[in-house]
């Protein structure tokens, strides 16, 4: 039985192990949290985005990045600091902010995103287990013109792209809501769906380990020990483990381990935030981003979930009060019966999206023989999981990959 050994329990590692597992090899993940820690992968808004085919790295972004840069309140903040990774991330980032690289990158994105989302049917239909998978859609709400614009013209691109895409009026978002929001209009992108991460970490977690899928917790790979062009050992605060195949899924972390690869892979984490509010207090039936403040509102259950904001600050997890509450102000904007002081913050959550500066995930093969990269998903993450699993799994075993990924090589910066 051929062995894979897989660094990262976030959504991109238990992906892949469920691919992989179904195609015989023995997995082990080996995360440095603890089994009841919550990474990236599970506070998330849980939206699976086929309509999201923009790379963050987009014209418009370095004039509006600008202006947030100096306002810790905003969507989209980095945080001044003389570091190297940081400079030479944002100069990348710069360099691929054009129309030119949105047009080689949309099609591709949005492949990805559809593949994966009838893979997350696929898996749903397979009644495994129960992850409150859902396709309603997604609306993109507004109640600005300026932002209504923007999202007429993405809008109209999608139509070109094949997209289902449908122009709502306030009081047909209202009808579908079945709430009085203060919106002046919005997309609706029906093919878009949702699910619950947290049902989908843990129960997806569950169900690899039944299969015989072994985890460690509580181990961090400090060093990687290579020979004969292949990596040997892992070197972890726990000892040593031999690897036969190795997949490096860590997510925000990844640039570490990369450097003893002898791999340039920028990757920055995008802090970002999510609190729960009960939906009796605010509830949308179909998930919405409100476009203004960039803030996710997903329907889970009895709750509504809130999620925004991204900060480039490094890998700490220290929140951020100002930004939380950043989140907080827009809601009332939007949800005309939300009263500030309704909505309770104590539970935020805080997850660091991994983000290349191009806006599309490292995926494939290092220079190592015995080595693949899956990491970078920044804000799509849980909507490229299965596909990303799936291709790390056809890799591996050398079969014909369902969609080509070579633009998403882990070598593209070395
Ligand atoms: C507020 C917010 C909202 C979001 N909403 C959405 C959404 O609606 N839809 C969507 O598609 N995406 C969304 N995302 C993005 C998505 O959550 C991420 O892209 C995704 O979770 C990244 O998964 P991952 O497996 O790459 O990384 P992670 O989930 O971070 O997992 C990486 C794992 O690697 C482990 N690790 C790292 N280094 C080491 C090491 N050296 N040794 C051992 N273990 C290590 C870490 O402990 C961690 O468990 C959102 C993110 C945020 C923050």
């Amino acid at each position: 039985m051929q062995k894979v050994t897989i660094i990262g329990a976030g959504v991109i590692g238990l992906c892949a192990a469920y691919y992989l597992n179904q195609k015989g090899f023995a997995v082990t993940i080996i995360d440095q949290g603890k089994e009841q820690e919550a990474n990236c992968s599970f506070g998330n808004a849980g939206m699976i985005v086929p309509s999201h085919f923009v790379p963050l790295a987009a014209p418009g972004i370095i004039t509006k990045g600008l202006k947030w840069m100096i306002n810790p309140t905003s969507p989209f903040y980095i945080k001044p600091k003389l570091d190297l990774a940081l400079m030479n991330w944002l100069w990348q980032f710069y360099k691929h902010a054009t129309a030119d690289h949105v047009e080689k990158s949309s099609q591709l994105l949005h492949d990805l995103n559809r593949i994966s989302n009838e893979l997350y049917s696929e898996i749903n239909h397979a009644n495994l287990f129960d992850f409150d998978y859902e396709r309603k859609g997604l609306m993109m709400l507004y109640n600005s013109d300026k932002c209504g614009q923007e999202e007429l013209e993405l809008a109209q691109k999608a139509k070109s792209m094949g997209i289902k895409v449908e122009t709502l009026t306030p009081q047909r978002i209202n009808e579908i809501q079945q709430t009085k929001l203060n919106v002046k209009g919005g997309i609706f992108f029906p093919g878009d769906a949702h699910l619950n991460p947290n049902k989908f970490m843990q129960n997806m977690r569950s169900y690899l380990l039944n299969l015989g899928v072994e985890f460690k917790w509580e181990t961090r790979v400090e060093g990687l020990s290579i020979e004969k062009n292949k990596v040997q050992n892992l070197n972890t605060n726990r000892g040593e483990f031999r690897v036969d195949k190795l997949l490096i899924a860590t997510g925000s972390w990844t640039p570490k381990l990369a450097k003893v690869l002898r791999l340039k892979l920028p990757i920055q984490a995008g802090k970002g935030y999510s609190f729960n509010m009960n939906s009796e207090i605010a509830s949308l039936v179909v998930p919405s981003v409100l476009c203004e403040a960039k803030v996710a509102v997903t329907p889970l259950g009895n709750e509504t979930r809130f999620a925004g904001t991204m900060g480039i600050e490094g890998l700490s997890l220290k929140k951020n009060t100002r930004r939380i509450l950043a989140i907080k102000k827009a809601i009332p904007n939007y949800f005309s019966s939300v009263q500030e002081d309704q909505i309770d913050v104590g539970n935020t959550w805080v997850g660091l999206r991994p983000c290349s500066p191009d806006g599309l995930p490292f995926i494939g093969k290092c220079l190592q023989d015995n080595v693949l990269v899956a990491a970078g998903h920044a804000m799509m993450g849980m909507s490229l999981g299965p596909i990303t699993g799936k291709i790390i799994s056809e890799m591996l075993t050398e079969e014909k990959l369902t969609i080509g990924v070579e633009q998403l090589s882990p070598l593209r910066y070395s």
